[in-house]
């Protein structure tokens, strides 16, 4: 590669064919999961304004204050951020098109999400999440179905992480748990870092989730938003418990589960694995009654989650299983004058049946196009020599076993194939 080659932009992945078969399987299974809880797709722009993430995730995050690839449109002047999750823009367009008109939604969203963090394992500068937002319903029986929606994904993905959980509580005890908190870390200003000073006052909740290690024994013993819950609150987290419970679901609970956005309140969970190294979190979510509001929206309850994809699929890795990707059913290939345009027919008869069939293109002997039938993956090679032009029939010979190759009428080809 010579030095002027341009390179794509560091910590934005390519996803190639191998890995781009892999996340089409992924996707397939994510999608069936998600039509057997009646969730439904909502697509929404990938550039949305700067303000909503302000408004939505919370000035004082680690997202606003340093992740998002915020930039001015220069044709309008307008500021413009590239989503760094889903939820804020799910909600915008929920007010926008007064989705909840008629009642509740259960939504569901795919797609790139963009933050300038520094890149590693597991954290990327563009990477993909799966997100389910339940809007419009208020009780604890929808927190708990989505956590038993995760379960059963996890199950089928061959994978098992386990549940964290904990309690925000709602307005009133946060208030009197912030004013704790304040006391607390202000009784210990000497031991705070710098991101826990200049949070002391706009967030001091967000001190608990530091990730420095140097902060934890000041963590653990920070006063307990659990001592201050108020009656609603703590029924609705046994709501929640019982219905795990009740599902055979096991979860730990997590007094010093914050999470890193705002909007957050009630239930949050953490679905986390040791098996990915720091980046440990592979799917994140919880209640947050007051976002639609804080939007502009009529009031109305809300909860949801977020997956990342390369985290989930490194842990399938990690696991040893490997979601399958899809491969050619056929490779077709042929020499011989009369052979070809037969060949053309009986690659077009396979795609009409539904088959896929990759036709070689570019000649050559049929020992090197058996060679590239072999490297392409694909399960049969379907051999066309004139012999079999002029009988009107083909060699199918398997390339993923040691089976004897057969030759029989395309029809009957056809067939083998579909069953097999
Ligand atoms: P973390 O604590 O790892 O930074 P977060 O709290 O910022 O995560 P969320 O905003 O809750 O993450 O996003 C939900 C999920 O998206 C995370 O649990 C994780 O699996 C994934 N995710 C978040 N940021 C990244 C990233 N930069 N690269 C890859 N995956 C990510
Ligand atoms: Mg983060």
């Amino acid at each position: 590669m010579s030095n002027n080659t341009i390179q794509s932009v560091r910590g934005m992945n390519d996803c190639l064919p191998d890995a781009a078969g892999i996340w089409q399987g992924f996707e397939a299974i994510v999608r069936d999961w998600l039509r057997r809880y009646g969730y439904r797709e909502m697509r929404t722009p990938i550039l949305e304004h700067t303000g909503l993430f302000k408004r939505a995730i919370g000035e004082v995050t680690d997202i606003v204050e340093k992740e998002m690839y915020t930039f001015v449109d220069e044709l309008n002047g307008e500021s413009l951020t590239l989503r760094p999750e889903g939820t804020a823009s799910s909600v915008r367009a929920v007010i926008q098109h007064n989705l909840l008109y008629d009642g509740g939604k259960r939504l569901w969203y795919t797609g790139p999400m963009f933050r300038h963090e520094r890149p590693q394992k597991g954290r990327y500068r563009q990477f993909h999440q799966v997100g389910v937002e339940a809007l419009g319903f208020a009780g604890p029986d929808t927190d708990a179905e989505l956590i038993v929606m995760c379960a059963d994904l996890w199950k089928e993905l061959g994978i098992a992480p386990t549940l964290q959980l904990n309690t925000l509580g709602d307005h009133a005890s946060r208030q009197r748990h912030r004013q704790k908190l304040i006391a607390y870390y202000e009784a210990h200003a000497d031991s705070l870092d710098e991101d826990a000073k200049r949070r002391l006052y706009s967030n001091p909740l967000r001190i608990l989730d530091s990730k420095n290690p140097a902060m934890q024994a000041l963590n653990d013993a920070a006063p307990k938003l659990m001592d201050e819950l108020e009656d609603e609150a703590l029924a609705h987290f046994d709501g929640v418990q019982a219905l795990l419970r009740a599902s055979g679901i096991a979860f730990e609970i997590n007094p010093r589960l914050v999470r890193g956005l705002d909007y957050y309140n009630r239930t949050v969970f953490e679905w986390v694995t040791d098996q990915l190294g720091a980046q440990g979190t592979v799917c994140a979510g919880g209640r947050y009654d007051g976002l639609i509001e804080q939007l502009g929206g009529k009031p109305a309850p809300a909860a949801g989650f977020a997956m990342g994809i390369e985290r989930l699929l490194a842990l399938v890795e990690a696991g040893g299983r490997a979601i399958p990707a899809p491969v050619a059913d056929a490779y077709v290939v042929h020499a011989g004058e009369a052979a070809q345009p037969f060949a053309w027919q009986v690659a077009a008869a396979l795609r009409c049946a539904g088959l896929s069939a990759v036709l070689h293109c570019g000649g050559g002997s049929f020992k090197s196009q058996m060679k590239k039938a072999d490297a392409s993956g694909a399960r049969y090679a379907v051999i066309i020599g004139d012999d079999e032009a002029a009988a009107q029939q083909v060699t199918l010979k398997p390339l993923r076993d040691t089976a004897e190759q057969t030759r029989v009428e395309v029809a009957l080809a056809i067939d083998y194939l579909k069953r097999t």
